[in-house]
């Protein structure tokens, strides 16, 4: 199969070089689930990839929801009576509520003590904290600095703009012979994070590079979308194609240094869930299945029963489980090239499997065919236990009867992918098998619960 490269990394030596790279060039930038940080951002990814940017106006109805005015931010602070900065949005953008309503005003302590967030069980680290859909503002500043605050008449400034303009989005199509679609979606609106958010934004970017240049018998669409909203936007607007993905996967906390988890999409034993778990068991990474929950990232969404996907979510330590998790501690150090480059490894194999399966028919169903005469069998008998190559055969020869793909049986079989693919390519090439053409599965709303027949 033409497709065999696309689990081939070499293409790279140090892709966590890379990805770490590349998530150092997004820190510093302010994004936010609108605006000119999020923008910015898509174009920086542009040059890794001819993403297209979409715009999406205020005020648009996107199902239950409405595109939200446009929140840009110049700069930020408080100062104290003698005019010095005691917050600056400058030194860090954690330290405003993201998207704050503008302020211009003075007042005591204890009045701006009402606006300030903090960790008092983590006294060095800012909060990240956010007000969407209430008009408020605050700020973010590490326990130690509040309890460092004096009485005293502040200056408080947030120089913000909240105003009609557009939801910017991303979009990276790529056709492969098939009209079936892999979608591969990523939150891009938290602003200096690296774990949460640039660590699944540049694997994203990495994996649409490396697929753009290997043959792909799926096409594929990444999407670089504002968390639920940015979700909610794009499959309201895209209902029509919909029905054309077959997989989906959600990234995102890719560079920790915590175990990879997949969590399963709605369907829960979907093709993309059954190869995840697959790819995580036999390719030896530490890990751990999720089932699927309706609370977490955009699986949300494309897992709601109106849409029903088959998406699931590929992380390591699982948001809300660590304590850096929304914090300004999950920075450049939090995330690891080594870490990155097994997350992008095992995102590869996970595709790679889904590229190469397929279903077959046995064209000998009646007994087993004779493999020993077509050098397909060990010729010595006797031996305690058939070999595992030779146990792939049978069980490939045994369930392709139009019904099992090539995962189903090596999943049914306890044998790895690889093997069950080799044999079902050895099978095939001595005339004893052929790929049934409509290797798709049905249609999720179809067939929501598998049934093995
Ligand atoms: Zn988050």
């Amino acid at each position: 199969m033409s497709s065999t490269e696309l689990h081939n990394v070499s293409v790279c030596s140090d892709i966590g070089g890379e990805l770490h790279r590349l998530i150092a060039d997004l820190y510093p930038i302010c994004r936010s689930i609108t605006g000119e940080g999020l923008r910015e951002t898509l174009r920086v990814l542009g040059q890794y990839v001819p993403l297209d940017l979409r715009e999406v106006p205020t005020g648009t109805q996107v199902f239950d929801w409405t595109v939200p005015k446009e929140w840009n931010i110049r700069d930020a602070y408080v100062k104290n009576s003698r005019g010095e900065r005691v917050i600056d949005f400058r030194s860090s953008n954690l330290h405003v509520v993201n998207y704050s309503a503008p302020v211009r005003r003075k007042m005591r302590l204890a009045e701006l003590k009402m606006h300030l967030f903090t960790l008092p069980d983590r006294p060095d680290w800012i909060p990240y904290r956010t007000s969407y859909y209430n008009e408020t503002w605050g700020f973010c500043i590490s326990h130690r600095q509040l309890e460092g605050l004096p009485d005293d008449e502040y200056e408080v400034v947030i120089d913000s703009t909240l105003q009609p303009g557009s939801l910017s989005y991303g979009e990276y199509f790529l056709s492969g012979e098939l009209p079936d679609e892999i979608i591969i979606s990523t939150h891009c609106c938290h602003p200096s994070m690296c774990n949460d958010n640039l660590s699944g934004i540049a694997i994203a970017t990495f994996l649409a590079k490396h697929l753009s240049m290997r043959p792909r018998r799926y096409s594929y669409r990444f999407l670089f979308i504002p968390g639920t909203i940015g979700a909610i936007t794009w499959l309201a607007l895209n209902e029509e194609k919909i029905s054309r993905i077959r997989h989906g996967l959600v990234l995102t906390g890719l560079g920790d240094s915590g175990k990879l988890h997949y969590k399963k999409s709605r369907q829960a034993s979907a093709d993309i869930d059954l190869a995840a778990a697959h790819v995580l068991h036999h390719g030896a990474y530490q890990h751990q299945l999720l089932d699927f929950s309706p609370y977490g990232y955009d699986e949300r969404q494309f897992c709601s029963p109106g849409i029903n996907l088959a998406v699931g979510r590929l992380s390591r330590s699982p948001h809300g489980t660590f304590p850096e998790y929304h914090t300004s501690a999950d920075d450049l150090a939090f995330v690891h090239p080594e870490n990155l480059a097994e997350s992008f490894d095992a995102c590869l194999q996970i595709l790679a499997l889904l590229e190469r399966n397929g279903t077959f028919l046995n064209l000998n169903p009646k007994c087993e065919p004779q493999l020993g005469k077509r050098g397909l069998y060990t010729m010595i008998g006797g031996a305690r236990d058939a070999g595992t190559r030779e146990l792939a055969m049978l069980w490939v020869l045994n369930l392709s009867d139009g019904s099992h793909s090539l995962l189903d049986i090596a999943e049914r079989s306890k044998l790895s992918f690889e093997l069950v693919r080799a044999a079902a390519e050895n099978l095939q090439e001595q005339g004893l098998l052929r790929e049934c053409l409509e290797f798709v599965r049905p249609m999720p709303s179809e067939s929501v619960e598998r049934t093995e027949s």
